[in-house]
């Protein structure tokens, strides 16, 4: 039984590409390393992978005066910038871009299709890094059950584990569980992700290992995140920040227990009612946690200290947190960029000293982009909007029962994809490709979508560019919908304050990919590159064998 009020909430919630807001002992140490094989003369020792959380492409460019010389211009200046960079599927969200990045394909082939998805098989929705199989370590929440167990294909992590017979190690880290499980791969010597509320503390799961080492221990216990509950004020003299928007502004998001989302956001004040060490994440101070992280990692863990090459995998998630909440073009974004370059600068530093200048390569992408706020954008005259899911709802119901007598052949709608059942279509002597192109006219007649294409479109034709390639890279034979949407440019499903991502849009796809250190050539191309290339062009560096899901091809240009 399909009531209203439960066809709306799915309906509507589903639009949201769903944000959830959410093996054994691999630890021997270095000293244990043998040598494997002679590296290749441009072998690194390090390989440092850094994702930051919505990036889009223009905050290099807009910030840049803001910038010092030692954090992103370090890349740019004496690595190559490919400056027009872009995913090539939707949904453009975390967890697919996070696989996409280090799996070298799109969730066409890595079948993580979002963050959450409805699962076909189960009738249930999924979160693509859970695990209910192994055990948190580090917290007695489940906050640390987790795995990459739903991304079928291997990481160029993974290949430079086979390639040198499990003796080079990868750790990933990130604040966002997601952003660390999947860079890792399957064969991840640990993953390590951050538990706020009353916590606070670096967790992994049992996938990884039983306990902490003692270094991540020595970290939680350190007081580090502690010393982050102090107020958010902007590192540079707010005036001086001209290429943002006004600090108070309509466009904006506030915290529980704030008036007006202006500086300094007191964070001693806001601490308790909005997740304690949780609010943390929603500011710079996050990355800066994340950066003393990972440089804590580099001695804990050992990283780069012989010619056995290692993998770093560093996500950035505040950027998004704040992106969602202040939008593209507030203060508070320019701040937590202008923080973000000084916390890159210190990572740069450490990686100098502990593994040495030109002796490691970093790239640094994003793991999607995102919208100006729409409100905004149609205080500018420019054709935005937020969607009218009552209009889609009641009228598409009414369609439904007018033309087949039940709404029940909808089973869920999320991502911008509906899922049909068809074993009710079939039970209603009906073809499964009919009902799909009947409803996909019918959804075109509705405002705010823009197109419509229809699974059996995506198993029938081979997509060269445009859309419907970028909808046919994110579409997965086993797990996508039978109905695929795109709304119209600048409209999104969306609060009216803060900014998000997920369509197959130009203002979603277009992020940064520099790439710096050993091995890579000082220059820049405005020929499209794309987020698969990444994998393959670090295998080719490496001399290791590509991820077996690889679609990407290297960018030559970048190597030596
Ligand atoms: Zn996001």
């Amino acid at each position: 039984m399909f009531s209203k009020s439960h066809f709306t909430s799915i309906l509507l919630l589903g639009f949201f590409f769903y944000s959830s807001g959410v093996i054994c002992q691999r630890r021997a140490r270095k000293s244990a390393k043998i040598e494997v094989s002679a590296p290749l003369k441009t072998t690194p020792k390090l390989i440092v992978g850094i994702v930051v959380d919505q990036m889009r492409y223009d905050y290099l460019t807009r910030f840049w005066n803001h910038y010092e010389d030692d954090g992103f211009k370090r890349l740019v200046n004496d690595g190559f910038n490919c400056k027009n960079n872009h995913f090539n599927y939707a949904p453009t969200s975390t967890g697919p871009g996070h696989a996409s990045v280090y799996t070298g394909t799109t969730p066409a082939t890595h079948g993580i299709i979002g963050n959450n998805w409805y699962d076909k098989v189960t009738d249930q929705e999924v979160y693509c890094a859970s695990d209910d199989t192994f055990n948190s370590v580090g917290t007695t929440t489940d906050a640390g059950k987790m795995s990459p167990h739903r991304m079928i294909v291997t990481t160029v992590t993974d290949q430079l584990r086979l390639h040198t017979q499990m003796h080079g190690k990868t750790i990933a880290i990130a604040l966002k569980d997601r952003g660390a499980v999947l860079p890792g791969g399957h064969t991840a010597n640990a993953a390590y992700w951050f538990y706020g509320m009353g916590e606070g503390n670096w967790i992994t799961s049992s996938f990884y290992m039983e306990n902490l080492p003692g270094w991540v221990n020595d970290f939680n216990a350190s007081n580090t995140a502690e010393n982050y509950k102090k107020p958010w004020t902007t590192l540079k003299d707010i005036n001086t920040y001209l290429e943002s928007g006004l600090d108070n502004n309509k466009y904006e998001g506030l915290f529980t227990g704030q008036s007006a989302p202006t500086f300094p956001h007191d964070l001693p004040r806001l601490w308790d009612s909005n997740g304690k060490y949780d609010i943390i994440k929603a500011t710079p101070y996050g990355n800066s946690l994340t950066a003393d992280f990972a440089i804590a990692a580099l001695d804990g863990e050992d990283l780069g200290s012989d010619p056995i090459t290692d993998f770093m995998a560093v996500s950035f998630s505040s950027t998004d947190y704040v992106g969602h909440k202040y939008g593209v073009n507030s203060k508070e974004i320019q701040d937590t960029y202008v923080r973000l370059d000084r916390d890159l600068a210190r990572l740069f530093k450490a990686l100098d000293k502990k593994v040495g200048i030109n002796e490691y390569t970093v790239f640094l992408t994003a793991d999607h982009a995102a919208i100006h706020v729409p409100a905004y954008l149609k205080d500018q005259k420019i054709p935005a909007g937020y969607m009218d899911g009552g209009e889609l709802v009641t009228k598409f119901q009414d369609f439904l029962k007018y033309k087949y007598g039940t709404t029940d052949l909808v089973k869920n709608t999320s991502n911008y994809q509906m899922f049909l059942d068809h074993d009710v279509i079939k039970n209603l002597d009906l073809h499964i490709g009919d009902v799909q192109s009947d409803l996909a006219q019918e959804l075109l007649n509705y405002n705010d979508i823009d197109k419509v294409y229809t699974a059996q479109q995506m198993w029938q034709n081979e997509y060269t560019e445009g859309i419907p390639y970028i909808l046919q890279n994110g579409y997965n034979q086993k797990r996508s919908g039978d109905i695929l949407m795109v709304l119209k440019p600048g409209t999104i499903s969306y609060s009216i304050t803060g900014s998000t991502h997920g369509s197959p849009q130009i203002y979603d796809t277009h992020v940064p990919l520099l790439f710096y250190g050993k091995g890579i050539r000082k220059g820049s191309t405005t020929v499209r590159t794309e987020i698969p290339d990444i994998a393959p062009t670090i295998s080719t560096l490496l001399g290791i064998a590509f991820p077996n899901g690889t679609t990407g091809r290297p960018i030559s240009k970048v190597l030596e």
